[in-house]
């Protein structure tokens, strides 16, 4: 009997690079939308933007970072003060919390410098697997997927998983796509959900996927 494992994941991955061909060239200036000069910046953006728009996390930022410029400043922030300079963004306490607490972490245990591996960054305080991806990603260069619901929900629509859990999203994702397009996937995907493929009204009509999406076969 003929296992038809190694064929199905050859044909994803071609369904796979071609999805990164077509989004390419329809979203050639996606990039990281959360504004940072540093991997620390990038992580308390990443923190603040849980149920938060990046654009209201990039009007609060650079106040934040001028009176907190850097980890060890924030490892000795008084909390109230971060809450009110964060308040805007929602669940301001806790997320307040972490920052804190990451920061004291990278000070006390990593010299002042955001960890550059997924285990280390996914022990930090408020540092989920999806946070630490992003830092792996545009921070350092180190290949890896984010997956946001934008990144589950349409990659389960173009067939590259059946799975809805991030983490299984993730592990299918890194089956069928080339490592040099992690990073970009996960842009171009945030891209995607924002522009064509938003959740309750896609754009099927002029969306470059239509051909290989199980949704538009189906509507
Ligand atoms: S064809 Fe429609 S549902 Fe499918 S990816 Fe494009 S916009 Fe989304």
């Amino acid at each position: 009997m003929i296992d038809a494992e190694p064929l199905k994941r050859d044909g994803l991955r071609r369904q796979g690079a071609v999805v990164m061909r077509l989004l390419r060239q329809t979203y050639p200036q996606a990039v990281c939308t959360l504004d940072h000069a540093e991997p620390w910046q990038l992580l308390v953006a990443a923190i603040l933007s849980a149920q938060c728009t990046d654009a209201r996390v990039n009007v609060i930022t650079p106040a934040l970072f001028s009176h907190f410029p850097d980890a060890q400043a924030m490892a000795k922030a008084d909390q109230a003060k971060v809450e009110e300079l964060i308040r805007s963004c929602g669940l301001f306490r806790t997320k307040a919390r972490s920052i804190i607490a990451s920061s004291r972490e990278i000070v006390a245990h990593h010299l002042g410098r955001v960890p550059d591996t997924l285990e280390a960054l996914t022990s930090l305080p408020g540092v989920g697997r999806k946070i630490a991806n992003l830092i792996l990603g545009d921070a350092y260069g180190v290949p890896a997927i984010v997956v946001d619901t934008h990144c589950a929900r349409i990659s389960a629509l173009i067939g590259l998983t059946d799975h809805t859990d991030p983490a299984r999203v993730e592990k299918d994702l890194a089956e069928v796509l080339d490592p040099a397009d992690w990073i970009d996937y996960g842009h171009l995907m945030v891209e995607h959900g924002r522009t064509l493929c938003v959740a309750r009204r896609p754009d099927c009509a002029n969306c470059p996927l239509a051909p290989h999406c199980r949704y538009a076969a189906g509507s």
